[in-house]
């Protein structure tokens, strides 16, 4: 009997050998399944895990939100995990700047997003490369150099060459957030993958990293503009 779904989902085929259910940030379901599976038997086992999908979707639905910003005062900005509000200003010394809150030339609230993703990429490479050349040092790793993205949710990867990338919405995070994101790439410079022994050095470097992943789970839709 196949299972009629009452919501549609994105079907990937791959080499894979089981079934497995995803949801995307955007409540989307994504479904993985081996190339030739019938329809059927992947209708049936989405239709057998319809609880979770619910259970799942109803977590995303509560998960905090950035509104979308429009550059205008008393609006906050997360800086290092702390909300920071703006003040637009008119005739200010420098386009933008952080003095206890942002403050914002009225001039140029029109190119508002632009300077403060610029403001962020140039915090982000400060931050996150003092981060990362602290950690390296202290666990001995050597890795190549590091880049900031503007990735939306994938917040650091790790080259084959060990350069390593991470977005600058990290730095809306916590530091104890962007630390563990650090550790979790610096990890990969031995082990590139996701295999036990991967997970063993994150937590022999970062032992409390759980917490940092539910953190940056709850809480990715916040770090955005
Ligand atoms: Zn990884």
């Amino acid at each position: 009997m196949a299972f009629i779904l009452m919501k549609p989902y994105k079907l990937i085929r791959s080499r894979r050998r089981t079934i497995a259910l995803m949801i995307a940030a955007d409540a989307t379901l994504v479904v993985r399944a081996p190339a030739h599976t019938p329809l059927d038997t992947i209708e049936q086992f989405v239709g057998k895990n319809a609880g979770w999908i619910r259970r799942t979707l109803a977590r995303l639905r509560q998960k905090p939100r950035a509104r979308k910003k429009e550059f205008v005062s008393g609006e906050e900005f997360l800086f290092l995990g702390e909300p920071r509000p703006l003040e637009v200003q008119s005739g200010a010394l420098v386009p933008l700047h952080l003095r206890g809150c942002f403050i914002l030339d009225e001039k140029q609230r029109c190119r508002g997003r632009a300077l403060f993703i610029a403001w962020y990429k140039k915090e982000a490479k400060e931050i996150i490369a003092a981060r990362v050349e602290w950690w390296a040092r202290r666990f001995g790793l050597a890795y190549n150099s590091v880049n900031i993205t503007c990735a939306n949710r994938r917040w650091g990867s790790c080259a084959p060459n060990d350069r390593l990338n991470f977005s600058w919405r990290l730095v809306m995070a916590p530091v104890a957030v962007i630390d563990y994101v650090v550790v979790h790439e610096l990890a990969h410079i031995p082990h590139k993958n996701h295999s036990r022994r991967f997970w063993d050095k994150v937590k022999m470097m970062y032992p409390d990293y759980k917490n940092a992943q539910t953190w940056l789970r709850e809480n990715e839709g916040m770090l955005n503009l």
